[in-house]
């Protein structure tokens, strides 16, 4: 039996690979502390809840619209005009399974047999096996630590060939926390409009900044040219503690949402419908949840940036976005633990899970093999915990 080549190349979810094992180590008595995972403990909050639980009993629509309903979509403008300043109309808006399904609807509009995409590293892992996955060609570019982990155009005048069709931009980014400022944006734009190529910018992380001093800006903000060009990526799934009701959305031009919709219609179709009534409650119900959740990740960042910095052998830049911290561990290399030589980030993952139940995400699979990924979505408790077990593998070991 042979499967499809391009089905059997991708490559399965690193963090809900770790989370998995977690919980199967949890389930089997290890007391496995997971910062694995971008997922913030708090829940849903109780609006947004019991809208649903309203919804359930009511008669809501059956099959809704593929690109989800219309009052949803108008929220999602109104939300996205009244925090940026940027107009879309409900056609531009497809709602989508998480901002996961609305990516896959992008770059499956965008990227025919062969065209390259550039994706700069650290980069999230579904961007590279959804390029491939669409037949598409990743041109990674690795971006440099003292440049704040950012790509700049000097290096996409490198990559670039008749043959790229985008960019992917994610700010704040996951894995590093970096946030492009505005000239930086500017000057990506300006490389697309005059390299004819779309952006897909990834900002579901939006609304977690740490710093008063940075602005979070979408690069479709900058003019109408980029606009056109640029599929604006989001989801509540962060932003609102809502990751399991699967809502995200996509922001395009009219004839780009349509294609995703028509995709999406051979999928999944709608989104259920109680996550869109959800979802609209999220977007009505005020920014008070939003800032309550921010303000307690500035916390237990500060505090894992502030840990970290106090260990030897590690070195991280300080997130300004995002859930994670991403940390060098090369100064470890050449030492070994049980028999497992230090050669990678992985090697120190596989180390923290087995010997110290701490879950972590190695870098490789963000394109940076020196790392290993943090979450700082965890509870303080396990923050603690967690980051005490990574200073005993250090002192016992170093
Ligand atoms: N984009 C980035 C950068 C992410 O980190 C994630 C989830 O971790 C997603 C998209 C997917 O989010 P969703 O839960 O909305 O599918």
């Amino acid at each position: 039996m042979i499967l499809s080549e391009r089905a059997t190349q991708v490559k399965t979810s690193a963090s809900l690979k770790v989370t998995a094992k977690a919980v199967n180590m949890n389930i089997s008595g290890f007391d496995v502390i997971n910062l694995g995972t971008g997922e913030v403990d708090f829940s849903t909050p109780l609006h947004i809840k019991e809208a649903a639980a309203h919804a359930i009993g009511t008669d809501l629509p059956k099959y809704t619209a593929v690109e989800g309903i219309k009052r949803l979509r108008e929220a999602v403008c109104e939300k996205t005009f009244s925090d940026y300043g940027l107009q879309y109309e409900p056609e531009n808006v497809v709602i989508s399974n998480g901002a996961k399904q609305a990516l896959m609807n992008t770059v499956f509009s965008l990227v025919g047999q062969n065209d390259e995409v550039i994706i700069s590293a650290p980069y999230w892992q579904s961007y590279v096996e959804l390029v491939l996955l669409a037949g598409g060609v990743p041109v990674i570019v690795y971006t440099r630590e003292e440049h704040g982990y950012k790509i700049t155009t000097d290096e996409l005048k490198k990559v670039v060939t008749p043959k790229t069709k985008a960019i992917i931009i994610n700010s704040p980014n996951n894995p590093t926390g970096a946030v492009y400022t505005e000239s930086e944006l500017r000057a990506i734009a300006d490389f697309v409009c005059e390299n004819d190529l779309f952006v897909i910018s990834d900002e579901v992380y939006d609304k977690m900044i740490y710093s008063r001093k940075v602005k979070f800006l979408s690069i479709a903000s900058l003019g109408e040219e980029i606009k056109k060009r640029t599929v604006v990526i989001n989801s509540l799934s962060k932003t609102y503690s809502m990751t399991a009701w699967r809502i995200g959305y996509a922001l395009a031009d009219k004839k780009i949402a349509r294609t995703m919709a028509n995709i999406q219609s051979h999928t999944t179709s709608n989104v259920n419908v109680i996550s869109q009534v959800a979802a609209l409650a999220a977007l009505e119900g005020g920014d008070e949840c939003v800032n309550t959740l921010v303000n307690e990740l500035k916390r237990r960042r500060d505090y894992m940036v502030q840990r970290i910095s106090d260990l030897p052998y590690l070195r991280s830049l300080k997130p300004v976005g995002g859930l994670y911290i991403l940390v060098n561990v090369s100064r470890l290399y050449g030492g070994s633990v049980d028999g497992i030589e230090i050669t990678t980030g992985r090697d120190v993952a596989k180390i923290l899970l087995r010997k110290y139940n701490l879950a972590v995400v190695a870098g490789d699979v963000f394109g940076c093999e020196d790392c290993i990924r943090l979450s700082f979505a965890a509870s303080m408790e396990d923050i603690i915990v967690g980051i005490n077990r990574i200073e005993n593998f250090i002192k016992q070991n170093f």
